[in-house]
This record gives structure tokens, C-alpha cells and sequence, in this order.
């Protein structure tokens, strides 16, 4: 390419209001420009560099066998009535309607409709299945933010398994989770994968892939002793789960004025959609209060409700606990607060993961008698209380990082081929529903997470993996030697299958530099008369700086 031909609308200034470093170099390199709020036109850089992202991906999927599929992004509202998603998924799902008056969804992930394909399965011997897509998936975030990290449109590559077995599944998972790392990996994106749990995606285990960002909205928890990594929520848990006694010796952590015995204290976490919400629930003369931190009230509640059916709702005691937190500083005021209490029920205590509703966890506090106020507290700030705390395992003080979650695999379970009347028949005879995982990444989001680990301040620092050119030639001056030195270079780099553009603008050489630098493209031919008068032409790498002189004819061989 031929940059005064390229559309690169480089910005000399800082833009307004773009608080994360991606976003603010996304913009000012020319990759993206904003349409509204969450919705991002990506400019040809951009292209370029999410097909290299895509290709990565793509690879990986294959090498374990996954086939690509492409499903419609609008569906069809029986579908997900079908699983009882079309209430849970809340104000986060767009619907619409058509001119026949059906209402319809615009996908924020595609477990029921891969699975409706699934329903032509009809033998266990045509399983393990592995399937995949990119395709573009729609959330009405609230917060729509930090550039292309959370959008309400974005390209996800989603992909769902079908096994006639848990060990079928936790081979597909494992499977999974290597192609996943080795995807970090190649695209430079530096990951821990922390444990996390389900939520309404039902089923067993699941890990996050997170990626340290000033702007990510995520905490995690890292031991820098052992290794051990956790998100906020798994880390208190743990933590919490040693720490009975000094939790009573600590009030101000967990109080609420007027209340004296707590039967059960826990912490834990509940979901509503793909949602998590934190939740805090005790206790108190039989009757067990959930505290929701964070969240839609109205759908947890209707959740719960379905889950637990019996267990009767009794008007809330809020107001009590309301004026507790309302009282404590912090962020407890931004996100909100909800409460719900419901009569406490033997099924529910102390159990674990619920496969719908609230996941109550680690019940850590039993028939505790207490003498004092009880704050229900500082669940206003995990990391505070997380951050420092020895670790479990080893003792050495944790550290919580800020990180963005760049992929996500689930074990699904029996969910969605249940409820979308999936089932293969066994050698016996019987009839199987087929155990699904799914794991999706964010392609844009993997962009903003590339940009937001390699840059400095020039701008912005590509791996030479994902970088929309691989080369960029500098040609300085117009005279006729030098632009037939540098058509011929860019000539012979290309005929060589290096991806390189020749930056033939009429531009003062500062403004040629300062946009390569802020573009970051991995190497620079600086193409100069009097370099030519020697018979070099230098050769700058982006990352270091470095520059060194290669004779002109040996260049493009060099960069090959
Ligand atoms: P988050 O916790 O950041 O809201 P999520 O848990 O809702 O993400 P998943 O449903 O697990 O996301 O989707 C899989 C992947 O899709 C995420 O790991 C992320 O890479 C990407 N993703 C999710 N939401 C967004 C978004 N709003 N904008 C861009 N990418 C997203
Ligand atoms: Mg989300
Ligand atoms: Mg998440
Ligand atoms: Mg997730």
C-alpha cells in the first residue's frame, strides 16, 4: 500500500474523553472512529489487524478440531422462552419486532441456537462435536466503555461442544483452555486465567483469561509468591473461608446496626443474564437475607422465585440494611443497592451452587453469637479487603490487579440440549441429552487489550503477529533517486510477501516519523538521499528504537 492512497486519519492531538490508553491510541492512530456510544466504525488498520487476531483464532480452533459455523445474529423469541433466558437476559438483550409483529433478539451469545442445530445429532457415535463462529454478538451494556473494550456491538468468537460425557466435556474444556493460552500467546496478549464461577450459564467450572488494564473493570487477585490467581470474588471466598474468628474480631467489616446473632454469614455470588452480582447473605432468626451489591433486583428476584420455588418471598426488610450501607463510604453508592430477603429454607443453607438463581457459596459463619454491631460492609471495595491479605496458600501478601477479561470457557452442562429437546441415542438403547461447553473471546476487545500492554508514549507498539503492516518504507524527499529507491524496495518486500507501506506523501519527515511511531508498525526503512549517497538505507525497530544501516541492496533480503 501506498500511504498517501491509505485512509489514516492520524490525530495530532489527544482526543477529548477517551479515558483508556487504547482507546485514546485507537483513535489518534487512525483504527477507529465512535458512531455513538458503544458503537465503533473500524477503519482499514483496524481491518487489518482484527483478520490477523481472526487468523490467529481461527488456527487454534481448527487445531483442536472445531468446525466454523455462521448462525444468524437475530433469532427467533421462542428460542430463548425455550430456556427460560428471553426474562433472565433482562434490559441487556436487544429485541425487536418485525412487521409481523414476532417478537425478535438480537444474539448476545448463541448457546440456544447452536444447540438447536445440535438437534440433528442423532447418534452418540457422532459425537465429541466441537463447532465455532465469529459472529457479531449485541449487549445494551450499561456502561458502554473505554473504546473498543465494552461496546454494545462486537465480533465474538464463540464456540460450543457436545459431548455424550463429563469426561468427553472436561476434555473438550481442557482442550479449550490450551488453545486458548497458546491464542494469548500468539497475539501478545498477557493473560492470567483465574477461576470463576457459572452463573446462568449453569454447570461446573469455568475459567476467565484476564489481561492487567489501568482500564480494565475486573479485579484479580495474584499471589506473587505462588502463582495462585482468583478473581475477586473466588479470592474472598477463599480467604473469608480461614478467617471465621478474625471476621468477628474485625465488626467494622460485617455489622448491621441492631442486628445480634447471625445464624449463617456468607458471601457469595449470584447472577441474573450473564450478570454477576455480589451478593452478601445471612441469617437472622431464620430468615435469610441476600444483600445484592450489584445487579437488576427484579430479575434476580423472578430468578429466584423460579429456582426455588417453595421458598416464599417476604416483603423486605431492606430499609435496615439499606441505611447500613447507604451509611458506608465508598463505591456502594455508584452501583447501586438492592436487597432481597426470603425466608430461609434447609435447601437453601449452607448449599452450594444452585444450577439456576443465586450461587450461595461458602457459608463460613454458623450460630455465631455476637455482642456488638454486625457491618454488613466492606464489600464496597473486594480489593481492599482482598488486596494484601495473606494468600491461602503460601502466606505471601496478595496483590489485586485491575484486568479485562479477554475470553471465558464454561462447562455448560445439559442446560440448552435439554431444553432445546437435544438427545442422541446410546449403544444401549437409551436416549442422551449431549453435555455442552462454551467459550467465547471478544476479537475487538482482544485489540484494545493488545494496545493497552504495547505502547508507549509515541504510540502504539504492534506485535509483529497482529501488526497491520509488518514494515513501513519512509521515503524523505522527492527527488527521482530516492523515490525510485524506495518504489523498488517496496516493490521487492512485497514480491517477498512482507506486508509493507511505502509512505510517499509529500509530509515534512517529523510527520512521517511521528505517524509511523504512533501507527506502530514493527520496523522503519528510512530512505534518504543522503543515505543512498553511502548505499544504505537504516532500519528501525518500533519496540527498541533501534537503529541500524543495511546496505540498500541487501534490505529486502534483510527483512524477509
Ligand atoms: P464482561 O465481564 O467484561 O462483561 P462477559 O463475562 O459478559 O464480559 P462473556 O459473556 O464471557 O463476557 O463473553 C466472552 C467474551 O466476549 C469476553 O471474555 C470478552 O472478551 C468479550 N466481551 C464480552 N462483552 C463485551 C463487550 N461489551 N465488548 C467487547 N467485548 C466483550
Ligand atoms: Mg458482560
Ligand atoms: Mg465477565
Ligand atoms: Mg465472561
Amino acid at each position: 500500500m501506498r500511504w498517501s492512497q491509505m485512509f489514516v486519519p492520524t490525530l495530532r492531538q489527544d482526543p477529548a474523553d477517551a479515558d483508556a490508553v487504547s482507546h485514546r491510541l485507537l483513535l489518534r492512530a487512525g483504527f477507529i472512529r465512535q458512531l455513538m456510544a458503544g458503537h465503533y466504525s473500524l477503519l482499514p488498520l483496524a481491518i487489518r489487524v482484527r483478520a490477523k487476531i481472526m487468523t490467529v483464532i481461527r488456527e487454534e480452533m481448527d487445531r483442536i478440531g472445531a468446525q466454523e459455523f455462521l448462525l444468524p445474529a437475530m433469532h427467533p423469541a421462542e428460542i430463548w422462552h425455550k430456556s427460560g433466558r428471553w426474562d433472565v437476559m433482562g434490559q441487556e438483550m436487544f429485541r425487536l419486532r418485525d412487521r409481523r409483529g414476532a417478537d425478535l433478539a438480537l444474539g448476545m451469545t448463541h448457546e440456544e441456537i447452536f444447540a438447536t442445530v445440535a438437534s440433528e445429532l442423532r447418534s452418540y457415535r457422532e459425537l465429541p462435536q466441537a463447532w465455532y463462529q465469529f459472529q457479531t454478538k449485541f449487549r445494551d451494556e450499561p456502561r458502554p466503555k473505554s473504546g473498543l473494550m465494552r461496546v454494545r456491538e462486537f465480533t465474538m468468537k464463540d464456540s460450543y461442544t457436545f459431548d455424550v460425557d463429563e469426561a468427553g466435556l472436561d476434555t473438550a474444556f481442557d482442550r479449550h483452555y490450551e488453545a486458548y493460552r497458546r491464542i494469548f500467546e500468539r497475539l501478545g496478549i498477557p493473560v492470567v486465567a483465574v477461576e470463576a464461577s457459572n452463573g446462568t450459564m449453569g454447570g461446573s467450572d469455568s475459567r476467565e483469561f484476564m489481561c492487567p488494564s489501568g482500564a480494565g473493570e475486573d479485579i484479580t487477585i495474584v499471589c506473587p509468591g505462588c502463582g495462585y490467581a482468583a478473581n475477586v470474588e473466588a479470592a474472598q471466598a477463599a480467604l473469608t473461608a480461614v478467617e471465621d474468628v478474625d471476621l468477628l474480631d474485625a465488626p467494622e467489616r460485617f455489622a448491621t446496626p441492631g442486628v445480634r446473632t447471625i445464624e449463617d454469614l456468607a458471601v457469595g455470588h449470584g447472577f441474573a443474564g450473564d450478570r454477576q452480582i455480589k451478593t452478601l447473605v445471612y441469617v437472622v432468626d431464620d430468615q435469610l437475607t441476600l444483600v445484592l451489591l450489584r445487579g437488576d433486583h427484579a430479575l434476580v428476584e423472578q430468578k429466584l422465585v423460579d429456582a426455588l420455588g417453595a421458598i416464599a418471598i417476604r416483603p423486605a426488610q431492606a430499609e435496615e440494611i439499606r441505611s447500613a450501607l447507604g451509611a458506608l463510604p465508598g463505591s456502594l453508592g455508584a452501583v447501586g443497592v438492592s436487597e432481597l430477603p426470603i425466608v430461609a429454607d434447609e435447601a437453601l443453607r449452607g448449599r452450594r451452587g444452585m444450577a439456576t438463581g443465586a450461587n450461595v457459596d461458602d457459608v463460613h459463619l454458623r450460630g455465631v453469637e455476637v455482642d456488638r454491631d454486625i457491618v454488613v460492609g466492606r464489600w464496597a471495595d473486594l480489593r481492599e479487603v482482598v488486596a494484601g491479605e495473606p494468600c491461602v496458600r503460601c502466606g505471601t501478601p496478595l496483590e489485586a490487579t485491575k484486568t479485562v477479561e479477554v475470553g471465558h470457557i464454561f462447562k455448560l452442562g445439559r442446560k440448552y440440549s435439554e431444553s432445546m429437546g437435544v438427545s442422541v441415542l446410546m449403544a444401549d438403547g437409551t436416549r442422551v441429552a449431549p453435555i455442552m461447553g462454551s467459550y467465547g473471546i471478544g476479537v475487538e476487545r482482544a485489540i484494545a487489550a493488545i494496545v493497552e500492554t504495547h505502547h508507549d508514549d509515541k504510540g502504539i507498539v504492534w506485535p509483529m503477529a497482529v501488526a497491520p503492516f509488518q514494515v513501513v518504507i519512509v521515503q524523505l524527499g522527492t527527488d527521482e533517486a530516492t523515490a525510485l529507491a524506495a518504489r523498488e524496495l517496496y516493490e521487492r518486500l512485497g514480491n517477498n510477501g512482507i506486508e509493507v507501506v511505502w509512505d510517499d506523501r509529500e509530509e515534512r519527515p517529523g510527520v512521517k516519523f511521528s505517524d509511523a511511531e504512533l501507527v506502530g508498525i514493527p520496523l522503519r526503512v528510512t530512505v534518504g538521499a543522503r543515505g543512498l549517497a553511502r548505499g544504505i538505507v537504516e532500519v528501525t525497530r518500533r519496540s527498541t528504537g533501534d537503529t541500524v544501516e543495511v546496505p540498500v541492496e541487501e534490505a529486502a533480503v534483510r527483512l524477509a
